[in-house]
């Protein structure tokens, strides 16, 4: 099973982040280290969070701005690091990927983390999104370079 792993600040950030954007659906970018071409993700282990507002301002919908997008871009590049997917919120549902968030995926390489904000406690899945295939992937919070730590609620 693909792992995406990330550190318990970013995981913190994230569900921070998102809980502010309420009552729109929140977003950003993931940034880790890259691993080697030809693999199936262009990395595992999310060390950085990008926030980004959402430019279709929408409680059911997102789309990350460009602008921030490519600020989030020119810093990973600068860092050493690859963009490595994609954040976003569900306000009212499970946290898994909506028809639109398949269809609109756009890269078969990113891991696509979507934050549940529809029960008392949020909850965080990821998964891979290829030709329309939707699979989940496991998730392991604080665990770069020693997984210790695995919280998934
Ligand atoms: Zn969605």
């Amino acid at each position: 099973m693909v792992m995406l792993v990330m550190t318990s600040d970013v995981y913190a950030q994230i569900v921070a982040y998102c809980l502010e954007r309420l009552p729109e659906e929140a977003c950003g970018m993931l940034a880790g280290p890259a691993v080697e071409q030809g693999t199936a993700h262009y990395g595992n282990e999310a060390c950085t969070f990008y926030p980004a507002r959402n430019a279709a301002g929408s409680a059911r919908l997102y789309t990350v701005d460009p602008l921030d997008y490519l600020r989030a871009d020119r810093d990973v590049e600068i860092r050493g690091l690859v963009i490595l997917g994609v954040v976003h919120s569900h306000t009212h549902t499970e946290p898994y990927p909506s028809p639109v968030d398949i269809d609109q995926a756009p890269d078969p390489k990113w891991h696509y983390v979507i934050v549940g904000l529809g029960r008392p406690l949020p909850s965080m899945r990821t998964y891979s999104i290829r030709a329309g295939q939707v699979i989940e992937e496991e998730l392991l919070i604080g665990g770069l370079g020693h997984r210790q730590a695995q919280l998934i609620i």
